[in-house]
């Protein structure tokens, strides 16, 4: 009898998920923003003068491990660090080492990170030692000034630097780029085709009304049904089955060979296949990015050293997941969707 293929193929399907939502979804992907602080302003994503929380609030990193570990066993196979900048969160290897042990027990399919990239060039080599396979890294243009303008400060070759390193170290880099209407919009192709040829999928993302930031973002907005229409005319397009866990749709491009995704909160709801929750580096629990309700897990996670109280605060949590967000964007609304930033739940 092959034993490891029953291992296996109950690694992959795990028979009983333990958490499933109202709506039948089961809750297998966590995302985990471990800090709301970051070295770059992104200007769609935080104003210019941001108010971070204070440190005594955040959990400590064995808190963090504690708290993921808890919705590993109760059916997480992938984890995502975010932030704000997952990377500037003080000894943060600490915990990606601490989590890396779940990956080696098999109790947990992937261990990823969205980042900057400005520090990978630090961190490449102990991430990839850690079992991290596949990370996804921001860059929304090619251009070194557009770059410092768009992230109000940050440096471009680091960050290009920092993808080279990760590469180099065996992980695979997927690059997510926000569309922004008059910014980025004329270099989608170029930023194709240069992602495809250094063996990079790229994926596009619509700006969502998160948190309110410096400019007006109805300005900034790109349906990507148009960049799609407008991609459609110069590449060869064709849908593909391809999935990551996430929400992206890919097609690939006949002429590069490689994956385009896109993201679409905004032009097409894809919720019905929502199968993640959000934890902030304050033990707070979204169970849907464009919704307010949420619930505190650090309550329950400092009243006792077991998870008993903790497992049935995500239970009670998980009960009440929304069907889906409903994002606006238009003139009329002059406030937000979600008064909390992108950087406080992470991507
Ligand atoms: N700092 C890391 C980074 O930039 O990859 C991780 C956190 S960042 C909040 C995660 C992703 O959210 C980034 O790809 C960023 O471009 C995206 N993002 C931030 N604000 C956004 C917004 N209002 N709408 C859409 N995407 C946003
Ligand atoms: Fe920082 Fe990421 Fe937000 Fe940019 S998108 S400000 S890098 S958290």
């Amino acid at each position: 009898m092959d034993l490891s293929q029953d291992i296996k193929s109950a690694r992959l399907f795990p028979s009983t998920p333990e958490m499933i939502d109202p709506f039948g979804r089961a809750i297998t992907y966590l995302r985990v923003s471990v800090t709301d602080r970051c070295d770059f302003r992104c200007v769609y994503c935080m104003a210019e003068d941001m108010t971070f929380l204070p440190k005594r609030d955040l959990l400590t990193l064995e808190e963090l491990d504690r708290l993921c570990s808890a919705f590993v066993d109760k059916g997480v196979r992938r984890l995502r660090l975010t932030g704000g900048e997952p990377l500037v969160r003080k000894n943060v290897m600490h915990l990606v080492r601490g989590l890396s042990r779940h990956l080696v027990a098999g109790t947990l399919d992937e261990l990823t990170l969205t980042t900057n990239g400005s520090q990978l060039s630090r961190f490449a080599g102990e991430l990839a030692d850690c079992g991290v396979k596949r990370l996804n890294v921001s860059l929304d243009t090619l251009d070194p000034a557009k770059f410092k303008s768009i992230t109000r400060w940050g440096e471009l070759d680091r960050v290009l630097a920092g993808i080279r390193a990760a590469q180099a170290a065996g992980i695979k880099v997927k690059l997510n780029a926000v569309a922004l209407k008059d910014f980025n919009e004329d270099e989608i192709p170029s930023m194709i085709e240069w992602a495809h040829g250094e063996g990079m999928d790229l994926t596009l993302i619509e700006t969502m009304p998160m948190g309110e930031i410096d400019e007006d973002r109805t300005d900034r907005y790109l349906p990507l049904s148009a960049v799609r229409r407008s991609l459609a005319e110069r590449y060869t397009l064709s849908e593909i089955g391809y999935r990551t866990g996430g929400p992206a749709r890919y097609v690939e491009v006949a002429e590069t060979g490689g994956r385009l995704g896109f993201i679409t909160p905004m032009t097409h709801n894809f919720c019905e296949s929502c199968n993640r929750v959000r934890v902030t580096c304050t033990g707070t629990l979204y169970m849907c990015l464009g919704q307010e309700d949420a619930a505190d897990l650090r309550t329950p996670l400092r009243a006792s050293e077991g998870d008993e109280l903790l497992s049935r605060a995500i239970d009670e949590a998980i009960g009440r997941k929304p069907k889906g967000h409903d994002f606006v964007i238009d003139r009329t609304t002059s406030r937000p969707s979600v008064s909390r930033h992108m950087s406080v739940t992470g991507g």
